[in-house]
């Protein structure tokens, strides 16, 4: 950085200020944008019908990543961990309900919960469920199975891991 010149530098300054600018959160699902919507809130072949919640924009990549998802998210902004002060209204959660309740396209199916899976993403998972099924009982409400790495030994697993994936074990 020392050794770069002063138009590099000036031109470094510039790229960050422009990203400052120009990222925003997507109005609708809160993942970063260029605009008021993100990429994928403006694509209409994107199901509608299906959430995906996820607790950072960080998270939408990886998922995107498996090309196995072709419906919309929504990004939490963090999870609920009431010792460090995060209650539900820190987070996008009634944005949430409202998108489910009153949805602006089409009626919503499905809200897949994929929170990680650590303490406060299970608690975040289990607020949003009860929250769920109080306000849309009839929209089904998935958490993303758990299980373990391909290529991975039981011996190797650990319990919260083995756990689950012994939870969603399904028939074959
Ligand atoms: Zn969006």
């Amino acid at each position: 950085m020392l050794r770069a010149s002063a138009e590099d530098a000036e031109a470094l300054a510039q790229a960050l200020r422009d990203v400052k600018e120009k990222i925003t959160l997507c109005e609708i699902c809160f993942n970063l944008a260029e605009g008021p919507r993100c990429a994928i809130c403006l694509d209409e072949r994107r199901d509608a019908s299906v959430i995906c919640v996820v607790e950072e924009p960080g998270d939408v990549i990886p998922v995107e990543r498996t090309h196995e998802y072709r419906g919309r998210y929504h990004v939490l902004g963090g999870a609920l961990s009431p010792i460090d002060g995060v209650e539900p209204e820190d987070l996008k959660i009634a944005q949430l309900f409202a998108r489910v309740v009153s949805p602006d396209e089409g009626e919503v199916r499905e809200v897949i919960l994929a929170t990680n899976p650590t303490t406060t993403g299970e608690a975040t998972a289990l607020h949003l469920a009860a929250g769920l099924h109080e306000r849309a009982p009839e929209v089904a409400v998935t958490r993303l199975a758990s299980g373990l790495p391909v290529g991975g030994d039981l011996e190797y697993a650990d319990e919260v891991t083995l756990g689950r994936a012994f939870s969603g074990r399904r028939a074959l």
